[in-house]
């Protein structure tokens, strides 16, 4: 049977990409497939060393998990680091990972242009990071948004090599999952390729985000003059509405305002009060159990721990055998 791995980062309130892009294939995977899903509160040091609240941000992404309807009895939820075992494998790992092939990725990249004060090692090491949360636990499938392509072949990449250095068939490589369709990528509200939630907060519509807050956000979607010419292509911005009206309203609706763009009859006004409620419409469910399970301290308490419990069982089995492997002995 195929073992799922993926995480989140705990750097603030999880938004709709991470719920399309992840989330929503943690929820289906879970009924067929052993599943370890954690909070990678290890990674949010990367950008954010010293976080008001780590605590606190690793409980919000708990209860956002929970609320997207993931079961604690069915899939091991647990966070990052109450498995201290990943932050041995990361080191083993590291050994093998070459500073030329990390500083060509292109998230790294990415990542010293937008942070160019705070270019840290382990910011450099990310993929060897995630590559040990995934091997870990010898996963074949890890259900992740298209950002993380590139991730995912450097883990492959390092567990092959493990194998190949040490001569063994110890680790599967493991492959970026979304029961078989294209990997999805949520654009920003900004105009942006991307929602994310550490580049610009405007660009997220987050899962806790009351009605309120969404209908503006989405009233200030990045839009442009409108169309001069029938039938002209899309700008990045405008496809990026195009597609949120693609996920949340109905096809009429998409039908409706595709029809008046082509005509370059289109109010961006009007599409965006409609937008807004849709994306309410399927945002205000999630909200409410956001609500309703936040203050049980007792239950989130005993998910964690549990979680826990049934990680470090796989973690430990995985680092005692790659100890094994690799030659280390008790004296
Ligand atoms: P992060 O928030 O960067 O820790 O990402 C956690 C998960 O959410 C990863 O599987 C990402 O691929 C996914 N994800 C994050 N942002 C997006 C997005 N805009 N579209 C699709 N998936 C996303």
């Amino acid at each position: 049977m195929d073992i799922v791995v993926s995480g989140i980062r705990s750097t603030g309130n999880l938004h709709l990409g991470n719920y399309f892009g992840a989330i929503r294939n943690f929820v289906k995977m879970q009924e067929e497939n052993p599943c370890y899903f954690f909070i990678a509160d290890y990674h949010s040091l990367t950008t954010h060393p010293t976080p008001a609240d780590l605590h606190s941000s690793v409980k919000t992404v708990l209860v956002e998990f929970l609320a997207c309807g993931l079961d604690p009895e069915k899939a091991t939820l647990y966070v990052q680091s109450d498995v201290p075992e990943v932050a041995e494998l990361y080191l083993l790992l590291n050994m093998n990972a070459y500073v030329g092939e990390l500083e060509r990725c292109t998230s790294f990249k990415e990542k010293i242009r937008t942070h160019p004060n705070n270019v840290n090692a382990a910011l450099l090491t990310y993929p060897t990071l995630m590559a040990a949360d995934i091997i870990i636990h010898k996963a074949h499938k890890v259900p992740v948004g298209k950002d993380q392509e590139q991730h995912l072949e450097m883990t492959r990449t390092f567990a092959s090599r493990f194998n190949r250095m040490y001569n063994v068939d110890y680790f599967p490589e493991p492959v970026a999952y979304n029961f078989g369709e294209d990997l999805v990528k949520i654009p920003g509200l900004d105009g942006g390729q991307k929602m994310s939630k550490s580049d610009n907060e405007n660009s997220a519509i987050f899962l806790a985000d009351s009605p309120e807050v969404i209908r503006k956000k989405v009233m200030k979607a990045v839009t442009d003059a409108g169309p001069t010419e029938p039938n002209q292509p899309k700008p990045l911005a405008i496809e990026n509405i195009f597609q949120f009206l693609k996920i949340f309203s109905s096809t009429d609706t998409y039908t409706h305002f595709n029809d008046l763009y082509n005509r370059c009859e289109i109010r961006y006004g009007d599409l965006k009060k409609q937008l807004a409620e849709d994306i309410i419409v399927f945002n205000n469910p999630l909200r409410e159990k956001i609500e309703a399970l936040k203050n049980d301290t007792d239950y989130l308490g005993k998910v964690a721990r549990m979680g826990a419990e049934k990680a470090r069982e796989s973690a430990a089995k995985t680092i005692r055998e790659v100890r094994e492997i690799i030659g280390f002995r008790s004296m």
